[in-house]
């Protein structure tokens, strides 16, 4: 059994989550937006944002997948399923789980500016600093942290732990 050291709450989760929430509404008040959800990982954020949100969405889907099994990004992205919305003139927020590397990031902004939005955003619930080797930020931020694997809320070790309410750090 690894060893499981909490990092958020789920009280702190839906803290955080309406701060970002009430940011979001407040910029994007009166623009077409479009999030883009980035699954798996981003489901459970995406769900609790969106109910969170105070002005008019639209939500899609990019399916990509940079981890395989264990905790060290391959540096591959593979993108298995792209977006249905046309995203032309809209302004489109990327909804992600943890931002890392910045590598899937910049692989989605690379997709999704060939779609000619008239803007792309990243919210990114954890953003995860110490290993971000390129020029890739979070806009909007949940919670920062510099380095650790965690699991729960969406965060998989091996598909495993994403259905868990709260945060943890996985111990070696
Ligand atoms: P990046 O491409 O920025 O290195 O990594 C982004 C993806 O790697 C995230 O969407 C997530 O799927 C995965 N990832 C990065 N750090 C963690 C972590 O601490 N825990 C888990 N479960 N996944 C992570
Ligand atoms: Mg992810």
């Amino acid at each position: 059994m690894r060893d499981f050291s909490p990092l958020l709450t789920a009280q702190d989760i839906e803290d955080k989550v309406a701060a970002l929430a009430e940011r979001i509404s407040t910029d994007y008040k009166d623009k077409d937006l479009v999030l883009v959800g980035v699954l798996k990982g981003a489901f459970i954020f995406l769900a609790d944002l969106v109910r969170k949100l105070t002005i008019p969405v639209t939500i899609d889907f990019v399916w990509c997948s940079s981890y395989g099994q264990g905790e060290a990004s391959s540096g591959n992205v593979d993108r298995i399923a792209g977006i249905r919305t046309d995203i032309a003139g809209k302004h489109v927020l990327i909804v992600e789980d943890i931002l890392d590397t910045g590598i899937t990031i910049r692989e989605l902004l690379v997709y999704l500016e060939s779609f000619t939005p008239e803007s792309i955003k990243v919210c990114a619930f954890i953003d995860k600093y110490e290993r971000r080797g390129i020029d890739v930020k979070a806009d909007y931020a949940g919670h920062r942290v510099e380095k650790g694997f965690l699991v729960g809320y969406g965060l998989d070790y091996a598909e495993k732990y994403r259905h868990l309410p709260a945060i943890y750090e996985l111990k070696t």
